[in-house]
């Protein structure tokens, strides 16, 4: 690490045991602004301070630096500046450089590297927003050699399309969230549609158990009907089976007349005073027969059943 010894008027030699490190940021000022002030007799002065690589000494170690605004931390730290202020961050390169700066320091007081002994100027009792943005965690860490330098090289026409690529992919990303929204919205939509179907749905379901009842009172009706119609089907078979009374009409008649017949004339034969009664009467005789024997027929008709004669 290349110091460059630049020198001041302010500071002494009452110096304590070195055991702490005090970080500054130049605020509004530069390097060059801070160099100015400390080489006057302005009273205020620092060990060192920070520009990317540039590393400039106003103070020896072994003297009492004028920075803390405390002049008992004065006696007992070491204070460096740094380039940055509420406007600007501080580099990356200064970040190393001074992580580098620091551990040399600690090493050489045995100082530990921590925040209790590498602390910012607003750190001490004083009202000061000193030293700002400067992320003295990692100052500490590259201190202790954790972190490697993060700097990375590139062209700035390889910059430029990487940034080009980015803004597309934002535009990208702008599309796709207005595509989503817009799926969004037809998803709201569809499921309102859906909840109007689901209801139309549930009135067709009742629709259909209305009907599926109707449905069952037809079938009992059927199943009804159905017995109705085999008692008819039976009825019939058995007039089926029933002799034709046609075929044995007549015959019987011819028999049943004959037989009458023969009881009148052995009735003529046996009992004279027949013979006396008038062709009226014998017309009677005959009609209140045939009455009968049609009676017979009719009953054997109606009833399925075959009457047997006694003859
Ligand atoms: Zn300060």
């Amino acid at each position: 690490m290349e110091i460059i010894w630049k020198g001041s008027p302010n500071f002494d030699s009452n110096r304590k045991p070195i055991t702490m490190v005090v970080l500054h940021w130049f605020g509004m000022g530069t390097l060059e602004g801070a160099n100015a002030t400390f080489q006057k007799p302005s009273g205020t002065s620092a060990h060192y301070g920070i520009s990317d690589t540039r590393v400039w000494q106003w103070v020896k170690e072994e003297h009492v630096a004028y920075h803390a605004g405390n002049y008992v931390v004065n006696q007992k730290s070491i204070g460096i500046e740094h380039d940055a202020n509420p406007d600007k961050l501080l580099s990356e390169a200064s970040y190393q450089t001074s992580g580098r700066l620091v551990a040399e320091i600690c090493k050489r007081y045995n100082i530990p590297l921590d925040r209790t002994h590498i602390i910012k100027h607003s750190e001490v009792p004083r009202n000061t927003q000193c030293s700002g943005s400067i992320d003295i965690d990692k100052i500490i860490r590259i201190a202790k050699g954790e972190t490697m330098p993060e700097l990375i090289q590139i062209e700035k026409k390889d910059f430029e399309k990487l940034m080009m690529e980015a803004r597309e992919k934002d535009k990208t990303i702008e599309g796709l969230n207005k595509e989503t929204n817009v799926l969004k919205t037809s998803l709201e939509e569809k499921s309102g549609q859906i909840t109007t179907q689901g209801s139309e749905i549930a009135t067709l379901g009742k629709q259909v158990s209305a009907q599926k009842g109707l449905v069952t009172q037809s079938e009992k009706a059927y199943y009804l009907q159905g017995i109705e119609l085999s008692e008819a089907k039976s009825k019939i078979k058995k007039l089926e089976k029933a002799e034709p009374i046609e075929a044995i009409k007549d015959p019987m008649r011819y028999v049943v007349s004959l037989v009458i017949g023969a009881v009148i004339t052995w009735a003529y034969t046996q009992y004279p005073f027949l013979g006396q009664l008038g062709g009226d009467q014998q017309s009677v005789a005959a009609f209140l027969i045939g009455l009968a024997v049609k009676g017979l027929d009719k009953y054997q008709f109606e009833t399925g059943s075959k009457v047997k004669l006694p003859f």
